[in-house]
């Protein structure tokens, strides 16, 4: 195959995708620009996130900061209000910083050497890549997952994809590929034809320009390259969140300013390792666990609650809840004497929702205390915490699986 392109029957590949680029590719947003600023938006965005989910959201972010100054001058809050949904905030978080260092150190113009670019904040060496070529034609490779697999499947690279060893091959492919051609189509020509054309399932090898010389397609391969190192199992975490809701509103905590999810909103919450048996202990979520009054209680007929939680699992709670929030002497007392006299039914599970990030997956439950006069918690003085109105929690950046997991509690969207 390699005898073919060297003999001149075949054109050299980067030729071969950028012809098919510009008659076969999609027509995106983002494409359109030569604005350093708007790729590296969207470069940002479409990490790890799928096209059609960015689109609105790149539309939305542009509105509102529509160039680098207007982002660097934003509230971070605000910044990731516009994300939220998009996950994966640290993303976010680096744009703004990264828009703060152009505005201060570049004089509010985007560098345009891969070193520059390198040293803003959040920006690897696949985002320099993309924007250096696409917005300012440079010679530089953008090796992200799908030139990866586009490359190992052509040239039958068989070192796990994920190796720096494979990396380095790609990268050094690209690079050469990239000097054959203008960088800014090369660049997005082999992006799209991973995107669109060598999927990594089921390739559309029959409509690809690389056919005649692709190592995987000639050997029967697509279905086999690229090879990855076998993946550590997720580590699953138990998070135990409380409904804690008076007058005031909706008891919400922020997370630390650093890590997972630093600095967003959620219902307060503790994390512990998941145990097998963890599931079977917690009841069902009810309707009405959330919604009948604790006065309702003395009346109505205890299958309204739903199951008992059981002891084991009420005095674990207890144990959590007081990490939370503590009651005042006095404060404490049972509110129903329904409540009174089942002690042991103190909490209900109120929500539970999975959600699964790069390592790890948490299993969230949400359970309200019953029947506990909440009008005089004490926040404990190591967590930031406040009360919100019901229809204030759209103001306050949540976790996507928090947004969620209330908006079916209160049986409405809350974004
Ligand atoms: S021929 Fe098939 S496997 Fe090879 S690069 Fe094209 S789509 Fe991918």
């Amino acid at each position: 195959m390699k005898s073919q392109q060297e003999a001149g029957k075949l054109p050299h590949p980067a030729h071969r995708l950028v012809t098919w680029y510009k008659q076969a590719h999609r027509q995106l947003p983002w494409r359109n620009t030569k604005d350093p600023y708007r790729i590296l938006v969207s470069e940002t965005m479409l990490q790890q996130t799928r096209v059609e989910t960015v689109i609105p959201y790149y539309h939305a972010f542009l509105e509102r900061f529509p160039d680098i100054s207007s982002l660097a001058a934003a509230e971070e809050d605000e910044v990731l209000k516009q994300w939220q949904g998009l996950g994966y905030y640290s993303r976010a978080r680096n744009l703004k910083k990264a828009a703060e260092v152009v505005v201060s150190q570049h004089g509010g113009v985007m560098p345009d050497t891969i070193e520059s670019l390198l040293s803003l904040p959040g920006v690897g060496p696949y985002t320099a890549g993309a924007v250096a070529s696409i917005a300012f034609d440079k010679p530089a490779p953008a090796v992200d997952g799908n030139v990866l697999r586009v490359i190992a499947r052509f040239c039958g690279i068989v070192d796990p994809i994920d190796t720096l060893a494979a990396k380095r091959k790609v990268t050094e492919i690209v690079s050469q590929w990239g000097m054959e051609e203008q960088p800014s189509l090369f660049t997005q020509s082999i992006m799209e034809l991973g995107a669109t054309v060598c999927t990594p399932r089921s390739p559309k090898c029959d409509v690809c320009p690389l056919k005649e010389d692709c190592v995987a397609y000639l050997t029967g391969q697509t279905d086999v390259l690229p090879l990855k190192t076998p993946k550590k199992p997720r580590k699953i975490i138990r998070v135990i969140a409380f409904w804690l809701e008076n007058e005031q509103g909706i008891l919400l905590e922020k997370r630390p300013n650093h890590g997972l999810l630093a600095g967003m909103w959620q219902l307060p919450s503790v994390e512990t390792d998941w145990k097998d048996g963890d599931q079977k202990n917690t009841g069902e979520v009810h309707e009405t666990n959330l919604l009948v009054p604790d006065a309702e209680l003395d009346s109505g007929s205890g299958s309204k609650l739903g199951p008992k939680l059981g002891s084991k699992l009420d005095a674990e709670l207890d144990s959590q809840l007081v990490r939370l929030v503590t009651m005042p002497r006095g404060a404490e007392q049972v509110t129903t004497s329904r409540a009174a006299e089942e002690k042991l039914r103190s909490y209900v599970l109120v929500g539970e929702e999975k959600h699964i990030f790069t390592h790890i997956e948490w299993r969230v439950q949400v359970f309200r205390p019953v029947g506990i006069n909440l009008s005089q918690v004490e926040f404990a003085p190591d967590r930031e915490m406040m009360f919100v109105q019901r229809a204030e929690i759209r103001q306050y950046v949540l976790p996507r699986v928090y947004e969620k997991i209330i908006g079916s509690i209160l049986g409405e969207r809350v974004r």
